[in-house]
């Protein structure tokens, strides 16, 4: 059973300042305790969704060869293919049993000072032309929960939003393969290790195959079935650390249960960071005489590097 709150998003999306407040009310309290929650009425039709995941098949179907002509390779741009076992999450673990795929913003594609390019899978026809536009509309989804949690810690609504809009993000491609007999079993192998994330905050669509898990703040391990029609929304280290620990960025990680371990996974996650220039300090609403602040100041590009460095 999924033991996440889910959160109706359509009064945020459509109605008064009194209904914002009400949802970031509810998310405030999900953020504080295990910066989990999902969100339904997102706003980006079911049929979207739906092509995504469709692209994202038909890549991960591709011979290794060619996915490996678009392979990942190095930490600053983090665009590209990253096969099998090439990410261990959890450094004390054995390496993930996942494959991914790393996209950038077309704001980044379209800024001819900015490093990094995409790559594309041209021998997917669609998969540009699909993929592209539902990157950008999980871009406009964030600006929107990014402006629930100012309003949720008495910001400006658009006090984070403004601080996100280079759309320094990652959008990620996900598939778990299908494990065969005992394969993945013999090191009580992950489909991917515990870990936190980096950024603000992210969204995540998983399909029904399930796994997710998220250790609560009493360090239990709790389920994040998926719910149908619904997405994960969490809170990652860099949003932690700029509510100076109101909001928790929990560990997470994906099991292989019995049920459902020989079955293939497929998820999109969309990481969402802060400007690169950006530096986070400890937020005023979220510093009081009980909890003085704990973070000296540090800029955003200096937290992910040093975030992405310690994962490959
Ligand atoms: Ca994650």
């Amino acid at each position: 059973m999924n033991q996440l709150p889910i959160i109706d998003f359509a009064p945020f999306l459509s109605g008064s300042f009194k209904d914002k407040q009400q949802v970031a009310k509810a998310m405030r309290s999900a953020s504080e305790t295990n910066g989990f929650f999902m969100l339904k009425n997102i706003g980006i039709p079911n049929q979207d969704i739906d092509q995504a995941f469709l692209q994202s098949k038909q890549f991960f179907n591709l011979p290794e060869t060619e996915k490996q002509q678009l392979a990942w390779d190095n930490a600053l741009s983090n665009r590209g293919y990253i096969a099998v076992k090439r990410e261990t999450l959890d450094p004390s673990q054995k390496s993930d049993l996942k494959e991914a795929f790393n996209l950038g913003t077309k704001k980044n594609e379209s800024d001819p000072t900015h490093p990094a390019k995409n790559k594309w899978p041209t021998s997917i026809p669609s998969f540009q032309a699909s993929i592209e536009p539902f990157i950008e509309q999980c871009t406009q989804l964030t600006y929107q929960v990014l402006s629930a949690l100012a309003i949720a810690l008495e910001l400006d609504e658009d006090f984070f939003a403004a601080k996100h809009d280079s759309e320094q993000n990652t959008f990620r491609l996900l598939h778990y393969p299908a494990l065969k007999q005992d394969e993945g079993r013999e090191h009580n192998e992950k489909r991917a290790g515990a870990h936190t994330d980096y950024g603000s905050v992210t969204l995540l669509f998983q399909d029904e195959v399930g796994g997710l898990e998220v250790k609560a703040k009493s360090g239990q391990w709790i389920s994040a079935t998926p719910v149908k029609d619904t997405i994960v929304v969490n809170i990652g280290d860099l949003m932690q650390r700029w509510t100076n620990d109101v909001f928790s960025s929990n560990p997470h990680r994906v099991t292989q249960p019995e049920h459902s371990r020989h079955k293939d996974r497929y998820s999109i996650a969309y990481f969402c960071t802060s400007n690169h220039d950006q530096v986070i300090e400890s937020i005023n609403t979220c510093v009081t005489k009980d909890r003085p602040k704990k973070y000296q100041a540090i800029s955003t590009e200096e937290h992910m590097l040093e975030r992405l460095n310690r994962t490959y």
